[in-house]
């Protein structure tokens, strides 16, 4: 294949409507097809139902400790947004590239890829590393298959680089991002005669308050010397579902909630707590009225916070390549958690701005493409002597 410029991959690479919902085998077909022009092979690691894939890919010596750039291939969707034009055609104006994933995170994908040429021109004394995942922006779960892949068949790595977009800053912690659901199933019956069932959402409300205690506690006490802007961990309930009627007890509810977790260990005591209250206070009472009433909590993901660890090879590599002095933190969660608790020092670094992502008519700067390419150099430039 012909060498591309990352501002052409970033062209390509939009042009692939890949919203989470949707496959991205044809994504990953270009990008396996790109590499192979160049005689680099890729490991394709499909999910279960063989529609999505996770792709990674190794230049340079696999079987010595090396370099990891990491990039989701999905993308949120554009529904209810009005876009000035196609979101899956890339447009130009000024200095500006607009389309879905620009900024999150095709700019450092396309930044990756356009780095290959150089990766091979001379030998890397290190190698470096290409995951590429899906289903990121629905809770990481693509890029756990590749954590399991490489802690399988590869050394150790030193430094892992997450490009998701912070303007070329070092990002070197963010909260965890846990998503939970509970289901409370009591008995249906007429409101007229309650005492024949069990009122689902009366005990789901004895739930959710419990849930509103935890938050306030959190609050309450937060964390001294914490490097995240809101210094505790948050509890929130976003959706709740149930009830058919205003005259009918209702049967089923369940509700959707939220942990953002500051450090490890924290979502494991909170949900063990939770699920204490449910068996020891809730349930029981639910069962005086109907013996077969249940309440179950399941994850729908859990990614675990990316803790600071100032000093590590990651951050101090990003610092000289990324040319900054300070490691800040950000709100958002990323794949970057799943690395670090993997044992890969990791730190989150790449072009545009989360305030560029997910909107309306989404856009990156040119500029900070050529800063992620500038940064991709000098990463080759260190691997080669590494
Ligand atoms: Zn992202």
């Amino acid at each position: 294949m012909t060498h591309l410029s990352e501002i052409e991959l970033l062209d390509r690479l939009v042009g692939f409507n890949t919203v989470s919902s949707r496959s991205n085998l044809d994504i990953v077909d270009f990008i396996k097809t790109y590499l192979a022009g160049f005689g680099v092979e890729s490991v394709i690691i499909p999910d279960a139902t063989g529609t999505k894939a996770n792709l990674f890919a190794t230049i340079g010596p696999a079987d010595r400790p090396g370099y990891v750039l990491s990039g989701h291939t999905d993308v949120v969707p554009v529904d209810g947004q009005n876009w000035s034009r196609d979101p899956f055609a890339m447009w130009r104006e000024n200095d500006r590239l607009y389309g879905r994933g620009t900024s999150d995170m095709k700019g450092f994908l396309a930044c990756m890829l356009a780095g290959v040429p150089a990766m091979l021109k001379e030998p890397l004394a290190a190698p470096i590393h290409f995951a590429f995942s899906y289903d990121e922006e629905v809770g990481c779960l693509g890029v756990y298959d590749i954590v399991e892949h490489m802690t399988k068949a590869l050394p150790p790595q030193l430094a892992v680089f997450v490009g998701e977009p912070t303007g070329m800053g070092v990002v070197g912690g963010h909260k965890g991002s846990t998503g939970l659901i509970t289901t409370v199933t009591g008995k249906a019956c007429h409101s007229s005669r309650p005492d024949l069932g069990v009122n689902a959402i009366f005990h789901a409300h004895d739930l959710i308050g419990e849930l509103h205690g935890y938050a306030a506690e959190l609050r309450a006490a937060p964390e001294a010397g914490s490097p995240f802007e809101l210094p505790y961990t948050t509890v929130s309930v976003g959706v709740i579902q149930g009830g058919t009627a205003r005259n009918a007890i209702p049967g089923d509810c369940a509700f959707q909630w939220d942990i953002r977790a500051t450090k490890a260990g924290v979502v494991e005591a909170l949900v063990e707590r939770f699920r204490a209250f449910s068996d020891e206070k809730v349930v029981p009472a639910m069962r005086q009225g109907f013996a077969d009433s249940t309440v179950a909590t399941s994850f729908a993901y859990d990614v675990p916070p990316l803790v600071p660890d100032a000093g590590s090879h990651a951050e101090t590599l990003a610092k000289r390549f990324a040319g900054r002095n300070e490691v800040t933190t950000v709100n958002y969660g990323s794949e970057a958690g799943i690395f670090q608790a993997a044992g890969m020092p990791t730190i989150v670094c790449g072009p545009g701005r989360d305030s560029e992502a997910h909107i309306t008519d989404e856009w990156i700067a040119v500029e900070q493409l050529e800063r992620c390419v500038g940064f991709i150099d000098k990463l080759i430039d260190h691997a080669r002597h590494a």
